[in-house]
Formats: structure tokens, C-alpha cells, sequence
């Protein structure tokens, strides 16, 4: 199971949806979640381009 966690991106700073294996804490694309701002938070409905692709792949492999 995965699920969305808000968390900063690199190299802009800002804040987008990852997608992280639930209890993990470390996103697809290698973004550590820690640390983010509460108040940051649900603030954003952008998404992390390189989570979806490889959320992507993850399912196309189940297939
Ligand atoms: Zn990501």
C-alpha cells in the first residue's frame, strides 16, 4: 500500500504530494518526509513528477 504525503521538493523548496510505502518515511523519488511544517501542510495540489512516475511503474509491474 502506498499513500500521499505532502513534503518539499528539491531543488526548488517547494511543497508537493509524494508517494510513500505506508509506514516509510522516505518517498518514492528518495525525498525524506520528515520535518515538514505542520502549517505547510494539505497547502499544496501540486504532485512530485518523479513519485508519479514511479508510482507508475510500481502498478504497471502488478499487471
Ligand atoms: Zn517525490
Amino acid at each position: 500500500m502506498y499513500e500521499m504525503h505532502v513534503g518539499i521538493t528539491t531543488p526548488d523548496g517547494v511543497f508537493v504530494w509524494h508517494v510513500a510505502p505506508v509506514g516509510n518515511p522516505t518517498a518514492l523519488c528518495g525525498q525524506s518526509l520528515h520535518g515538514v511544517p505542520t502549517e505547510e501542510r494539505d497547502r499544496t495540489d501540486r504532485h512530485c513528477a518523479s513519485c508519479m512516475h514511479s508510482f507508475q511503474e510500481l502498478m504497471n509491474d502488478r499487471n
